[in-house]
């Protein structure tokens, strides 16, 4: 089926970018800092639709840190091999006001509240790391590779970030302590920080999107990135937890799955249409990138895309 986008969309990409890049609004992550990505400015909005046509517009070709955007498709990959029994044995499906980087749910429920947030996507890791100590990274990266298009890399300066995440080490002590990972720690975490510190400019990203919007199969490549059946919950998860804790609000307002990171990307998925990643690394109190919320927002407006907004007739 076809998925051709308005003719207009190149020319409304354009006038979005022109209207939010003045936008100064925000603050950037120390996980950002700590890789060297300063990149205030940097701006780009990508477009994908689910039969690989591609628009984007600004720095759209500057590889960042996709940090957090990797937790839905870890996720998947963990659906894929393990079985969704086995993860939600471990990782509820809720979602928290708490930050993404709580201790304090898992502290009082001793089971990560979902998979979007640290305490969950570290517990995935860890599954997925015990399943195959040894074949788990390659294993990853290569499904990564497969929503990208091209082999997945990582991020020149990783090792300097996982030397400052203190307090993911301790979800993953108290997640030890709790029973629900292994003893390999470090194993764990290694994974853990390997898929938040690989790369992606902004048009792969929307690959990405449009690879789920695709159920799964990266629509320019042709690979299967997720097994078809396995999307649903990937995307069910992203609408109601992707966005921190600010998810309901995002809900509310867009109506689209989502997940953010704190590199200052978000991917945004219109099931059976199209993906958008817009990439701006100012963030708001919560980690979402501001000048992303704003950019998606007036993108899923201006398509129609919100599925519970009445559609104007045509
Ligand atoms: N590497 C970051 C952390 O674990 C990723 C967090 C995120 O993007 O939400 O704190």
């Amino acid at each position: 089926m076809k998925n051709a986008l308005p003719a207009d969309a190149a020319a409304t990409l354009d006038d979005l970018f022109a209207r939010f890049q003045p936008l100064r609004e925000g603050s950037l992550n120390p996980a950002t800092l700590a890789l060297g990505d300063t990149g205030e400015d940097h701006f780009a909005i990508a477009l994908a639709t689910a039969d690989g046509e591609l628009l984007s517009v600004g720095d759209d070709a500057v590889p960042f840190a996709i940090q957090s955007i990797s937790k839905p498709l870890l996720y998947g990959l963990a659906l894929d091999h393990l079985g969704r029994d086995a993860v939600h044995r471990r990782v509820d499906v809720e979602p928290t006001t708490e930050a993404f980087n709580s201790l304090t749910e898992l502290e009082e429920d001793h089971r990560p509240y979902n998979p979007m947030v640290n305490a969950g996507a570290i517990t995935i890791s860890a599954l997925l790391h015990h399943d195959d100590p040894d074949g788990a990274s390659d294993r990853m990266m290569a499904m990564l590779g497969d929503y990208l298009g091209r082999p997945a890399r990582q991020h020149p300066r990783a090792d300097d970030s996982a030397r400052g995440a203190h307090r993911n080490r301790a979800i993953a002590h108290l997640l030890r302590h709790f029973d629900l990972i292994g003893d390999d720690i470090d194993g764990a975490l290694t994974l853990y920080n390997r898929q938040c510190t690989v790369t992606a400019d902004t048009r792969e990203l929307a690959l990405v999107g449009a690879t789920l919007a695709n159920g799964g199969v990266q629509p320019r490549t042709g690979r299967r990135a997720i097994a078809a059946g396995n999307v649903r919950d990937v995307l069910t998860l992203m609408f109601t937890c992707g966005m921190y804790d600010t998810s309901g609000q995002w809900a509310y307002n867009v109506g689209l799955p989502a997940k953010s990171g704190v590199g200052g990307g978000i991917i945004a998925v219109a099931p059976g249409k199209f993906g958008i990643a817009v990439i701006s690394p100012p963030l708001d109190d919560a980690g979402n990138s501001v000048r992303a919320q704003r950019a998606i927002t007036a993108i899923s407006n201006a398509l129609g895309a919100n599925p519970y907004a009445a559609r104007p007739a045509r």
